[in-house]
């Protein structure tokens, strides 16, 4: 019988297989999707958020534990586990030796980045090389790796694993690790959780997944349905304003607008509906999936004029470009003289100032509703383009209770020998809200604590065994 059974095959799986297996354990991990396709939603990251007390290697100045503390509370606005959030912080500033050991390579912040070159450590080569560096290792050291297969359910016995299944196929283990991510691909659940809209419209049905179609939530729902204590709300997703051309599945980061703050957004109705000069657009990105997903038909449009050009990263395909504005209307199909009533009473409202993108400027609007309190100047110098906006889920946060030993708890009790890593339970540290590269520190942390912790129960079942 094996050892330890890895569910899942992204960066939380990866780092539990590989401890379980550096402590002694034999490992199967299994994937759900083919071996091109493999590495979930980490083979679309970027960097790891880091505490540091000092420079090293490729962060600047230092991130202590305390700020990076702070920013969690903030952003969650207090649906963290202080607890478990600091045991993801402290292992933040220790685990990126353990990673190079294991081939991940890292390089300083790129430049238009958000603003992270102290924060977070970028992965040379993207989520993509980690996860292969990832895989590589564990083949090497000897892990057995299994395509194409997904678990659809597991047996359970008083909180303790027996196996699982894939299939008809039933695979027993002395212990396991489920780190299958969340629920974004499963558009039933999403429709579910989002429910119907006053206009009667399923809003869930115009999410674009900007990662894995393979994160169905198969494992989450059976857990929950096993009577798994279980942490976080199934309307809570991170979700981010995407390209409206982008792939249903895998579209990836590159399909990010990132001019929102420049200029103005309209819905479908040619209507202003949010300040975008509230804050940084880093730290404001993150809202406005949810905000279009709150609009007509679950659209926007992100207007700019020539003056935002070269102040953003472009995104891939080029926007509708126009030479006046009710052509720009016309070419988005708004409704144009709406549209020019929204444009005209935005401009009237602009207040003359000093225009800094890198600071709270004081280019604001009065007498506007909503206002656009900062980086507001008027959309006047063509040529104008627009950018049709969806809501673009990055993952969701319903997932299971844990304790500082990554194992799942049925009525409070910890399982002996059932963990859990990755998305699936990082809810706990993340209720709502997110801060750049949260995600792999939590992946990361929880990952190797659940290997360890896999190991350590495998292990004593088997010495048990032979007793
Ligand atoms: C576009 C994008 C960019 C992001 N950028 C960053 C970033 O720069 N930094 C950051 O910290 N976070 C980022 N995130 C979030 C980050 O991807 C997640 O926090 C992290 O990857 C979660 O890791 P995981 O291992 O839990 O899940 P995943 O990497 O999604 O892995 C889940 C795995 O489970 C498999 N699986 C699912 N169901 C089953 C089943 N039933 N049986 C077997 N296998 C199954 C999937 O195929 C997949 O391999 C980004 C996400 C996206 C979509």
């Amino acid at each position: 019988m094996i050892d330890v059974l890895v569910i899942g095959g992204g960066n939380a799986a990866l780092c539990a297989a590989l401890m379980a297996r550096e402590a002694g354990a034999s490992v199967l991990l299994l994937e759900a999707a083919p071996r091109e396709w493999r590495g979930g939603n980490s083979m679309h990251t970027r960097n790891l958020r880091c505490m540091h007390d000092a420079p090293q290697d490729v962060l600047v100045d230092a991130y202590p534990e305390e700020e990076f503390w702070q920013d969690l509370l903030k952003v969650t606005g207090g649906a963290t586990d202080e607890k478990l959030a600091r045991l993801v912080i402290r292992a933040s500033s220790t685990c990126r030796p353990w990673m190079r050991r294991h081939g991940v390579r890292f390089q300083p912040s790129l430049s238009g980045a958000l603003h992270t070159a102290r924060t977070n450590a970028f992965f040379m080569g993207g989520g993509k090389a980690l996860v292969n560096a990832y895989y590589r290792s564990a083949e090497a050291l000897g892990v057995r790796i299994r395509y194409d297969a997904r678990v659809e359910g597991l047996q359970l016995r008083d909180g303790q694993f027996l196996a699982a299944w894939v299939g008809d196929e039933r695979i027993e283990a002395r212990s396991c690790v489920l780190a299958a991510g969340g629920f974004e691909s499963n558009r039933e659940w999403l429709c579910d959780a989002w429910g119907r809209n006053a206009a009667g419209e399923w809003p869930a049905d115009n999410f674009i997944i900007r990662g894995t179609r393979f994160n169905t939530g198969t494992l989450l729902r059976f857990m929950k349905e096993a009577g798994a204590d279980m942490i976080g709300d199934p309307t809570q997703a991170h979700m981010v304003a995407v390209d409206a051309r982008a792939p249903l599945y895998d579209g990836g980061i590159c399909t990010r607008i990132d001019c929102v703050s420049l200029g103005v957004v309209v819905n479908r109705d040619a209507e202003r509906f949010y300040d975008e000069g509230e804050d940084f657009w880093p730290k404001r990105y993150a809202i406005w999936g949810r905000l279009v997903a709150q609009q007509p038909g679950q659209v926007a449009y992100s207007v700019i004029d020539a003056k935002a050009v070269g102040r953003f990263m472009p995104p891939v395909f080029p926007g509708t470009k126009a030479e006046s504005l009710p052509q720009l209307a016309r070419a988005l199909g708004l409704d144009e003289a709406r549209f020019m009533r929204t444009i005209n009473a935005y401009n009237d409202a602009c207040r003359p100032g000093s225009f800094n993108h890198t600071v709270l400027d004081d280019c604001t609007t009065a007498g506007l509703a909503p206002p656009k309190t900062h980086w507001a100047r008027p959309i006047d110098t063509p040529p104008f383009f627009g950018y049709a906006l969806r809501p673009g889920v990055t993952f969701t946060y319903l997932g299971l209770k844990v304790d500082d030993t990554a194992a799942v708890r049925f009525g409070g009790e910890p399982s002996a020998n059932l963990f859990v890593a990755g998305e699936m339970m990082a809810g706990n540290v993340l209720g709502k809200g997110y801060t750049a590269g949260v995600g792999m520190s939590i992946g990361t942390a929880f990952g190797r604590i659940a290997g360890t912790h896999a190991a350590r129960a495998a292990l004593e079942e088997r010495r048990h065994a032979a007793a």
